[in-house]
């Protein structure tokens, strides 16, 4: 703890963590130390993480990386970061991200973007630790803690690991409870840990998940002994790869990552099955209205009245100013264009042009991976994303759409529920990590893990 600690303040370039909670640390350090000297040893006893910002912590702040909500110290603590306290875990503070989770760079944060400790060659250029959960990638790559918790809706688990050569998984929707985690897309959301490597992944998520009567979504299924699957075994099993995921354009050394990481499963004795997901080319749109739908009505409780930010009012403003002034004072650009975006989605003449669409075309895209399960596939294979790291400001703000396109190999798992994991398998000619993707069955964590495990 004091290691990390001390990293911490060494590291302040990376602008990962935007709350350090040293005394709340050096407390549970000690009380880990007590229960260690008791016989008692929980999986995560002792062991320092950083928490991303999207998890309510009592007494901490807990913002979102959003100016709505500056000020703002819950009086209670997430089902999850509360399950790793009571495994043992010391939190060293509060990591940054995109503001509500919207986004691929970390870029909306209102604490400003955090920063990749990887760099292309000699170039010293700060390159993207990917987002939404950059500020957990960036601090776990970095040594700053040993695991983060993060949070993925389209992939801000997957792909800030894939751009900081770390793991990181997205259970099932339904493994870890959402109960205190600061809601963006409902029906997506799901934590999950982002570690060093699969190893502690599955440590960590086995102290994450578990039933919760608070979050009827939380699915009442017994936690399985995901370390105990680590056999590295994975003869006989059945890999896909589909087709679909072959993008145009696609870099040559993606191309090369994925059949190299092809190669290993089967020369781990897999059998490799090529396999269609025929709509997947429509997961992006339907993505990008599903979410923007169920951010606007997410966060319609940010109004000036219940938490954190209330703009100062004139003369003669009445209700209708402070929640419009509070709103446009405390969102930035992102979150005010998926509000918008959201609402008109919604909007009573345009419901069943795009959300219900959008909602069928997810119940397809769900389909596509039930076929080729039940067709007696174990693991599908992918990239994790389109490129490596990209440099900050690269994408311009002008051009959101470019900034969703990474997302297009990470969404589907969401739309479809499914548990996803990426892993680090090589490295770009600049020298930058690269990630691989492993799509599983629903509520077969262990057995996804243990490919990750022959992958690493
Ligand atoms: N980049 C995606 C978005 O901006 C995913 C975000 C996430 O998974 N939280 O919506």
């Amino acid at each position: 703890t004091e290691a990390c600690l001390s990293a911490i303040d060494g590291a302040g370039a990376l602008n990962a963590f935007v709350h350090k909670t040293p005394e709340i640390a050096r407390d549970r350090a000690a009380a880990a130390d007590q229960r260690i000297k008791a016989g008692e040893a929980p999986a995560m006893c002792g062991i320092p993480v950083g928490i991303k910002d999207l998890f309510c912590t009592r007494g901490v702040p807990s913002q979102a990386a959003s100016n709505i909500l500056k000020g703002f110290k819950p009086e209670y603590e997430s089902t999850v970061s509360q399950q790793l306290v009571d495994a043992g875990a010391v939190m060293l503070g509060k990591l940054n991200m995109d503001e509500f989770a919207m986004g691929s760079s970390n870029e909306t944060s209102c604490y400003g973007n955090a920063v990749n400790p990887w760099r292309r060659g000699n170039d010293d250029a700060a390159l993207t630790p990917g987002g939404s959960s950059g500020g957990s990638a960036s601090a776990v790559a970095a040594d700053l803690c040993l695991g983060a918790t993060g949070t993925d809706t389209g992939g801000s688990i997957r792909q800030p690991a894939a751009f900081t050569g770390i793991t990181g998984i997205k259970p099932t929707y339904g493994r870890c409870s959402r109960w205190g985690i600061v809601a963006f897309a409902s029906s997506l959301d799901q934590a999950g840990p982002m570690t060093k490597d699969v190893r502690d992944a599955a440590i960590m998520l086995g102290a994450m998940c578990g039933h919760d009567p608070k979050d009827s979504t939380s699915a009442d299924l017994p936690v399985p002994d995901f370390e105990a699957a680590l056999t590295g075994d994975i003869r006989g099993k059945k890999i896909g790869i589909p087709r679909e995921y072959r993008m145009d354009g696609m870099p040559d050394e993606i191309e090369k990552l994925w059949a190299d990481g092809t190669a290993m499963l089967k020369d781990a004795g897999a059998e490799i099955v090529d396999i269609s997901l025929p709509h997947t080319k429509y997961a992006l749109p339907a993505y990008y209205v599903v979410a923007p739908a169920e951010a606007s009505s997410n966060l319609a409780r940010y109004d000036g009245v219940r938490y954190g930010h209330r703009a100062k009012l004139g003369q003669g403003d009445g209700i209708t100013e402070m929640y419009e002034k509070t709103r446009a004072e405390g969102f930035g650009h992102e979150v005010q264009r998926r509000v918008m975006i959201g609402t008109y989605v919604l909007s009573a003449g345009f419901y069943d042009a795009y959300y219900n669409r959008a909602r069928k075309v997810r119940a397809l895209i769900k389909r596509d991976f039930e076929t080729v399960f039940a067709d007696g596939i174990d693991a599908i294979l992918t990239p994790a994303t389109p490129s490596a790291a990209f440099g900050l400001g690269e994408m311009a703000e002008a051009d959101p759409i470019a900034m969703y396109l990474n997302d297009v190999f990470t969404v589907t798992v969401n739309l479809a529920g499914l548990p996803g994991v990426a892993v680090p398998t090589g490295l770009d000619r600049q020298g930058l990590p690269l990630g691989l993707q492993l799509i599983g069955r629903p509520w077969e964590e262990g057995a996804l893990l243990n490919h990750a495990y022959v992958l690493e």
